[in-house]
């Protein structure tokens, strides 16, 4: 093992790990700005509905370019308050995706719509949009071609489609033209989860803008953090006045503190976390910067390893926002052993993502079985994240393409 100096992250206050040893999976970067942010918070009386919500809301509208940003307490809340403000109800269907992490799905069975899953893209596992094209020409059309594509008990025929949900997965925004296309064609509200994608482009735009409401997540292996916590952003205005209320207790402008215009939530943001999203939004470029980095050095080391296989970046993707570095192990390569051989060496890796329709309460709900959705189902038993985030040194990297290297060729 070659040793190197390391001196990029010198006087951040991390501890430099020059062998590589004790490697995280995923690691916020925070520097004495942002513990400077939220001790000065703390010095004050306004912990919560004060100013910092107020500057990181801006920060982030500024960033993405969009009329309005409102700050919520994670993404799963953000994009529950999305639904709502999509008009999303009882039996509704909605178009999205079974490779994703499951709160895209859950925010649309807590409103009792129906997620109707198409498959994805095996080369990029974003949702398949010629899949999404037929489905919706379908479910519009009702009767026999609906129930196709209906999931096999818990659906009502007589639902109708309201809604695409696509998710940006692992930091690559889905394919929007046709997205769009298929919205304006049948007139579907567009949510982006963009969670995992925050700064990445779609042919030069940003993401969270492609659809009518997105929304990014800063939960601590996210590419900036608040500890926990979201950004819904949109340029409608009445959906931005309605998310507003609906986050905090359901008072709408003007009301008084205990006037409630409607059914509302407590999915606010602190101010404490609200200091370090607006001091990490500040650093956005250069964090993008050093994750970029890192997945450079992962790409130099494994473009050519035998037995795996990379995420392929689309044309369509102008800007990559890297959230997780994920390898797909060829067929037939034992994924199990390569963790546990891993994880003997002290590197450890996540099986990325369960499918969502495969996981319990799904396939009870709704009869999935496994064979429903074979891209998903098949990039779920292939993939594995590596450790990843742009704290780690090449040296890290380095260590762990050759633990993976070793645990493939035994
Ligand atoms: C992180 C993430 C969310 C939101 O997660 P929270 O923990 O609620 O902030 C939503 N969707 C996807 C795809 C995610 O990766």
């Amino acid at each position: 093992m070659k040793t190197v100096k390391n001196n990029r992250t010198k006087g951040q206050g991390r501890s430099v790990d020059p062998v590589g040893e004790n490697i995280p999976m995923s690691s916020p970067d925070i520097t004495d700005l942002e513990r400077e942010a939220v001790a000065k918070v703390m010095q004050t009386s306004r912990l919560s509905m004060g100013p910092e919500v107020a500057a990181f809301e801006d920060a982030v509208s500024r960033y993405v370019g969009v009329e309005h940003a409102i700050a919520v307490s994670s993404g799963t809340a953000g994009l529950h308050l999305s639904v709502l403000a999509t008009g999303i109800t009882d039996g509704d269907w909605v178009i999205t995706t079974p490779f994703s992490f499951v709160a895209s799905t859950n925010v649309l069975l807590y409103e009792r719509a129906i997620p109707i899953f198409v498959d994805v893209d095996p080369d990029t596992g974003n949702i398949n949009t010629d899949l999404m094209a037929e489905a919706a020409a379908d479910l519009i059309a009702g009767g026999k071609k609906a129930s196709r594509w209906l999931p096999r008990k818990g659906a009502e025929p007589s639902g109708r489609l309201r809604a695409l949900l696509p998710v940006d997965v692992f930091g690559q925004p889905a394919d929007y033209d046709p997205i769009q296309a298929i919205s304006a064609e049948h007139n579907l509200g567009v949510i982006e989860d963009s969670c995992e994608a925050l700064g990445a482009q779609y042919k030069g735009c940003q993401t969270g803008t492609l659809g009518d409401i997105g929304v990014f997540a800063f939960y601590p292996n996210k590419q900036i953090t608040t500890a926990e916590g979201a950004m819904v952003v949109t340029d409608r205005d009445d959906s931005a006045e309605l998310i507003r209320a609906l986050r905090n207790q359901g008072r709408a402008p003007g009301d008084l503190w205990l006037d409630h215009t409607h059914l509302g939530y407590n999915y606010r943001l602190d101010e404490m976390s609200a200091a370090l999203g607006r001091v990490q939004m500040s650093r956005l470029d250069e964090l993008l910067e050093k994750r970029e980095r890192v997945a450079a050095w992962y790409h130099a080391r494994l473009a050519e390893m035998p037995g795996v296989e990379l995420l392929q970046i689309s044309p369509s993707t102008s800007r990559m926002s890297w959230f997780v570095y994920v390898v797909r192990l060829d067929d037939g390569v034992d994924r199990k052993r390569v963790v546990e051989r891993l994880d003997a060496q002290g590197v450890p890796t996540r099986p990325y993502f369960t499918p969502i329709h495969l996981q319990r309460y799904m396939a009870e709900r709704f009869g999935y079985q496994p064979g429903d959705y074979p891209v998903t189902e098949d990039l779920s038993r292939r993939s594995l994240a590596l450790p990843f985030s742009g704290t780690l040194s090449e040296v890290q990297v380095e260590r762990v393409c050759d633990c993976l290297l070793q645990a493939l060729e035994s």
